[in-house]
């Protein structure tokens, strides 16, 4: 057990498929994290492979019992793991993605958008401005369906299309609607630490948006890799205080648990 209070959010985005499981743990560990949220892509399964056979490998598949059973029967150590999984949203594909996912032990499921009509937000180009915004509404209304339609906890990176496209200047009229549905619904949305590092103003912007909305957040580094473990969870701490958060919402057993922020390092 580590001897000091975590300094850190917890974090509930977290991949195994490139490095396994027991290097993010030790790594979680080292950083000082108190619960680590494990969430590797759907499409990383084999069974969610079959469905979505589109998306760039990150590492060898799993079964998806065999992720689950590796996750829940890890010994326990100073850091505590929660069984999650990042589901894609794709409106076409829906009722099986959320066939797959019955019936497991999940502590949360992420919902995430990373294709806009076949397309993969990395792969999108807008040579305007017009087409920008089309874009931009497009993705709104797919993270909206993912919070509505998607039944999960946390709607993931939902700024991830800024980094492909540049984001409109009503960005705020787009993403509300996709925030108020988060808030109504009661999906925590996702503070993303790849996100945060690649553009912490427009984070902060997201962040004041979610609290005038009403709308939990949950962080999540988005980690592939042990070097990621508690990427942008520092910068994320002081982001999530300006904006006024004084707690996090974490997930256990698909309830939503408030987890407050730790103090300011240096703070007794
Ligand atoms: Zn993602
Ligand atoms: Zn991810």
């Amino acid at each position: 057990m580590s001897p000091h209070p975590p300094s850190l959010p917890n974090s509930y985005h977290t991949h195994i498929a490139a490095s396994g499981l027991d290097a993010m743990v030790e790594a979680a560990s080292a950083a000082g994290l108190a619960v680590l949220g494990v969430s590797e892509h759907i499409f990383q399964l084999h069974e969610g492979r079959r469905r979505i056979p589109e998306a760039p490998l990150e590492g060898p598949l799993l079964p998806m019992a065999g992720y689950v059973a590796q996750v829940r029967g890890r010994a326990p150590s100073g850091v505590t793991l929660r069984l999650g999984l990042e589901v894609d949203f794709l409106p076409d594909r829906q009722a099986e993605l959320a066939e797959l996912c019955d019936g497991e032990p999940w502590d949360f499921l992420i919902v995430s958008v990373h294709a806009l009509d076949g397309c993969l937000l990395q792969r999108l180009q807008a040579p305007n401005l017009a087409e920008g915004w089309r874009l931009w509404r497009r993705y709104a209304d797919l993270l909206e369906g993912a919070v509505r339609g998607g039944g999960c906890d946390i709607l993931a990176h939902p700024l991830r299309l800024s980094r492909f496209v540049s984001p409109p200047p009503y960005l705020e009229q787009c993403l509300r609607p996709v925030l108020e549905a988060a808030a109504q619904v009661g999906v925590a949305v996702e503070l993303n630490g790849a996100d945060v590092v690649f553009a912490p103003g427009l984070q902060a912007e997201l962040l004041a948006w979610c609290r005038s909305c009403g709308a939990a957040v949950s962080f999540g580094a988005d980690a592939h890799g042990p070097g990621q473990i508690a990427r942008g969870a520092a910068e994320a701490l002081v982001l999530l205080r300006r904006a006024g958060y004084a707690a996090l919402t974490g997930l256990h057993g698909r309830r939503p648990v408030a987890e407050p922020l730790p103090p300011i390092e240096g703070d007794g």
